[in-house]
């Protein structure tokens, strides 16, 4: 199958880079979300991102035109029918996905892959609301998608070879480099690096040192570009707690219980830098 068209549904801050990365790859996007507004965000982050690379020389004021006129905003999922290949990449939760896969299963023409962006959320579930389990996969970007290189693919139970091998040429044509992981709970990326995050959280909650300590110290002790706290703020920490659930509920073992302070900061609605404060303060 020739891929020419893609929906990437939810413009936030992983679509909003994974649209971006589809365009400069030459592909027609449609960027989906709720909400007008949301999706017009999205879109100024990708203006955004586009600008500073004219500035810097890394592209012409023509591509960046040409990458923004390749890109059509969408509230309407229907417009999935006109999709080869769909990834998702709405809120961590099973239900809002499950929803979304079940609706697009229904409006994508039958060659159409659906590929999920969860960061945790077994694929074989997902691609079990549809009727076709076979073309369905992860394809896990990394934050910010239009730097970071890594793609997690992920097999689910049923997805079958050529669908994988799809989705391993599309995004090597994005400019990335998969990596083949199997369908457990956190895939590799996060159920390493999520306990991490959670036994820093940990810290501050237990008064072991203030947040700016312990991200110096994994900044300058172990050679980490960022600290764990500040990692996690930029992930945004309700994604951070929705993966902590998923391993702690998919393994069943304690070691993976989400600390009470992301809960309390969840539930304040102080999820990271999207909103302005997490354990830092953003403007
Ligand atoms: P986000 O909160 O920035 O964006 C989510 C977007 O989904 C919002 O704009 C929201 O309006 C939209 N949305 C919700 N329900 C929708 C629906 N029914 N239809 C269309 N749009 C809908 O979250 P994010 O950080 O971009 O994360 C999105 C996904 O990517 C999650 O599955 C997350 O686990 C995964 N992910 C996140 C990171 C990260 O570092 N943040 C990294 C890799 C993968």
């Amino acid at each position: 199958m020739n891929v020419q068209t893609i929906m990437v549904v939810g413009a936030g801050q992983m679509g909003s880079g994974i649209a971006q990365v589809a365009a400069q790859a030459g592909f027609r996007v449609y960027l989906n979300d709720v909400q007008q507004p949301f999706v017009e965000r999205g879109l100024a982050t990708i203006a955004k991102n586009l600008t500073r690379n004219v500035e810097k020389g890394k592209l012409s004021e023509d591509d960046k035109q040409a990458i923004l006129s390749r890109i059509t905003a969408s509230t309407d999922l229907a417009d999935a029918a006109e999709a080869d290949f769909v990834i998702e990449a709405v809120t961590e939760n099973m239900a809002v996905k499950s929803a979304i896969f079940s609706r697009l299963d229904e409006i994508c023409p039958p060659h159409t892959i659906l590929a999920s962006n969860t960061s945790s959320l077994p694929i074989t579930e997902i691609a079990a609301v549809t009727k076709r389990p076979e073309k369905v996969i992860g394809m896990h970007f990394m934050n910010p998608v239009p730097v970071m290189k890594l793609v997690e693919i992920i097999r689910g139970l049923q997805t079958a070879d050529e669908v994988y091998q799809l989705t391993e040429d599309l995004s090597k044509q994005m400019g990335k480099v998969p990596v083949s992981v199997n369908d457990f709970p956190g895939f590799v990326s996060n159920r390493v690096l999520m306990p991490m995050l959670n036994e820093a959280i940990y810290c501050v909650y237990e008064g072991v040192a203030t947040p700016e300590a312990i991200d110096e110290v994994m900044k300058l002790g172990m050679n980490h570009p960022m600290g764990p706290l500040q990692l996690a703020d930029f992930i945004g920490l309700d994604t951070c707690l929705y993966i902590m659930e998923v391993l702690y509920e998919g393994f069943g073992d304690s070691k993976y219980r989400p600390c009470p302070l992301l809960r309390k900061y969840v539930k304040a609605g102080w999820l990271g830098k999207k909103s302005g404060r997490g354990f830092y303060v953003y403007n």
